[in-house]
């Protein structure tokens, strides 16, 4: 048989740590990316990177809390064997890390610094100052040049991956990939595809993501016949600059430094903010939020933001949105070693220093939970198998996805830091699995009739020339891009609503239809930007609309899914038998929605239109519970929580039901 070899489509952390594994196992590998790796989306991530380790465990952390706190923090919309997998790695990973040279801050006695991040009480974030994407990033490309230098690893940057090729049993052979300086399109047989292509944020238009960010491999698999898992969970994260070309990520590394949020009681108050006295300022996540503070999970710290400008009137700004995150109270030596990168970042684009003037920030898209929907195969111990050739691997047998392209490890909402752990672990993970599947295999793609490939690379072809020969005075890409992002952030960010989601499904078909009639400003056949944005456009809308029509459909709300008019109230009753029989209709609520919702969004593309049907989550290592991380009479809520999860366990042990019983009782668990 002919020498295998797998294509990794993406060059951030996820493929990167692919490569390198396969590369370890002796698989060759060809690695394509729309950008020099380098400058892939992940050298863009500030804040850290999510373990336990030594200082937390002797707080009584574990992985078990990791675990729960990701999947609490996820409105526990994810499958638990891959979370758990992924937590008990977590400590592997930072290690390796260091191993390869990351320079993480250490603490004076030269242990790893650790930082706290949203969603949990404990300091488990590794950092490298604010660029700690970036140093993962390099220390990962570090180890994949010395495999290209040996031959195992073929680079192909500048590349723009146009789709999976599948023979007539729907199996995936390999892909058509275009070189974005000659536009020379070519085939790459593989024996396994990985698609490692980050999130789709253009999609709206402004994100905190970067520009390639287009969705368009992913879509282009989902087109093909890939499923989509949960796309109507898009994260907007809380703190943002807002600019008028994109808006940038102020990291949640600030507040988890000590950065405090507020607003001044006056609405619109013209004083200098470090004159408006303590007693005048509104701390609202400290006031609402006693316990996570200003490090409640971001779905709930977004949506108040949003709701104190909005709703409540006072938007630090008149004109614009804006609420105060002020870091003015920590040493300026200590802010500079921490978090000089993202701090220069706001001083270059607000002309402001942000170490003595209170920041000016606002909520922004930012990452996508949903994604490719992947596979996994549960081991005994209630994690992965290892080694299994079904972790990671789409319904398409032989394509695989992870990173920020799959839907598998962030359920509803995503907590803080635990993106660039996915993304290292999904790459690790999946190496030895694709190994297995290769050993099982009889005929390398590469020996397959070369009519296959054909046939892929003609349809391209058309497709490519066709655009390149639209008749001028049509449609312009640009313009109904910057459509389609207002649509997109009107209707699906932090508050939604079934009417405008009505209206965005209709606009969205609308516009998709128009992409169709584009005219393109550049014909040329010599890195033609145009004609590939165009194509990248064109493919952003199957996935917008795999947005709009799982959050039109899920009529509840969950992590950054949020429907007013589908959200349990607050108990409001003070007479303690009424606030009592509140508590108990909340939890029936709960329990029933539930019943209904706890599933995640499957959406398939029948090649016009997005069709969506539900799957059950497994839950089988924490028992779902109530998500109260401040909500009024949350204390009443988990007594009657408690005492109803004491019952059933006391009823299953009563039957000898031992693995219900088994489980651990986690309401309040922290
Ligand atoms: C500003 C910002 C800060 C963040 N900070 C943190 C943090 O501190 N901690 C954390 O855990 N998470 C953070 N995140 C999230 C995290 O950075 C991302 O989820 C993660 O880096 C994604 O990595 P990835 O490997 O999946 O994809 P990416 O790093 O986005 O890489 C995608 C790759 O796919 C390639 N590609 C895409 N489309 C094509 C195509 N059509 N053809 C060929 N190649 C293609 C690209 O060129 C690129 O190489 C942050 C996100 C943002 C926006």
């Amino acid at each position: 048989m002919a020498k295998q070899r797998v294509l990794i489509v993406g060059g951030g952390l996820a493929g990167l740590a692919a490569a390198m594994k396969l590369a370890e196992l002796d698989i060759a590998v060809d690695l394509m990316s729309l950008t020099p790796v380098k400058r892939s989306h992940s050298v863009c991530a500030q804040g850290g990177i999510n373990s336990v380790n030594d200082l937390t465990r002797q707080q009584g952390d574990t992985e078990y809390l990791h675990l729960d706190d990701t999947v609490y923090g996820g409105d526990f919309l994810q499958h638990q064997p891959p979370v758990k997998e992924m937590t008990v790695w977590g400590p592997k990973i930072i290690e390796l890390m260091d191993r390869l040279g990351v320079t993480f801050n250490r603490t004076p006695e030269g242990f790893l610094d650790r930082r706290r991040f949203g969603g949990t009480l404990f300091k488990r974030t590794a950092f490298a100052g604010a660029t700690t994407g970036q140093q993962l990033l390099y220390g990962l490309d570090e180890q994949v040049r010395r495999w290209e230098t040996e031959g195992k690893v073929k680079k192909y940057e500048f590349w723009d991956f146009l789709g999976p090729v599948l023979d007539d049993n729907g199996v995936c052979r390999g892909a058509i990939g275009q070189d974005l300086t000659t536009m020379e399109m070519r085939a790459f047989p593989a024996d396994a595809v990985i698609v490692a292509s980050g999130g789709p944020g253009l999609i709206y238009g402004r994100s905190t993501m970067s520009m390639v960010c287009t969705g368009s491999a992913a879509s282009r698999c989902f087109q093909a016949g890939a499923k989509f898992g949960n796309g109507e969970f898009i994260q907007v994260h809380p703190t943002a600059i807002p600019g008028a070309d994109k808006l940038r990520l102020m990291s949640e590394s600030a507040r988890g430094e000590g950065g405090r949020v507020w607003v001044p009681r006056k609405p619109q108050d013209p004083r200098d903010p470090l004159t408006i006295p303590e007693n005048e300022r509104y701390y609202f996540l400290e006031d609402r939020y006693p316990k996570y503070k200003n490090l409640v999970p971001r779905d709930i710290a977004t949506r108040e933001i949003f709701d104190i400008c909005v709703n409540e009137g006072l938007s630090v700004e008149k004109d614009r949105l804006a609420v105060y995150l002020d870091l003015t109270h920590i040493p300026r030596a200590e802010l500079n070693r921490k978090l000089g990168g993202i701090l220069e970042i706001y001083e270059k684009f607000q002309g402001v220093d942000p170490r003595s003037t209170p920041m000016k920030i606002f909520p922004a898209v930012h990452y996508s939970m949903g994604g490719l929907w992947v596979d996994y195969q549960k081991s005994a111990d209630g994690g992965l198998q290892q080694g299994s050739p079904k972790n990671q691997i789409t319904n398409i047998p032989n394509l695989y996805a992870m990173g920020e392209c799959d839907y598998q490890y962030h359920g509803a909402n995503r907590l803080g830091a635990n993106s660039l752990l996915s993304c290292i672990f999904s790459g690790l993970i999946t190496a030895p699995g694709i190994e297995t599947l290769l050993k099982g295999s009889k005929q390398a793609a590469s020996e397959l009739p070369s009519s296959l490939f054909e046939r892929a690379m003609k349809q391209q072809k058309t497709r490519h020339e066709g655009l390149l020969k639209r008749p001028a005075g049509g449609e312009n890409p640009y313009l109904i891009h910057q459509e389609l992002g207002d649509v997109m952030t009107k209707a699906a960010t932090v508050v939604r609503r079934n009417d405008q989601l009505r209206d965005a499904v209709a606009k969205v078909k609308e516009l998709h239809e128009r992409s169709h009639k584009c005219s393109l400003s550049d014909s040329g056949v010599w890195t033609n930007q145009n004609v590939v944005f165009t194509k990248s456009l064109i493919d952003m809308f199957p996935l917008a609309l795999t947005i709009l029509q799982g959050a039109l459909a899920r009529d509840e709300s969950r992590g950054a899914h949020y429907k007013p008019d589908f959200s349990f109230s607050a108990l409001t009753a003070t007479d303690p038998t009424e606030r009592r029989r509140q508590a108990e209709a909340w939890c029936d609520n709960f329990d029933e929605n539930n019943r209904k919702w706890l599933k995640s969004t499957i959406a398939t593309w029948d090649g016009k239109e997005v069709k969506l049907s539900y799957e059950d989550v497994d839950t089988s290592i924490v028992t779902p519970r109530p998500r109260l991380y401040g909500l009024v009479g949350a204390e009443e809520i988990e007594k009657v929580w408690k005492e109803r999860q004491v019952a059933k366990e006391q009823a299953a042990a009563k039957n000898g039901n031992g693995a219900a019983a088994g489980k651990p009782a986690l309401a309040g668990a922290h």
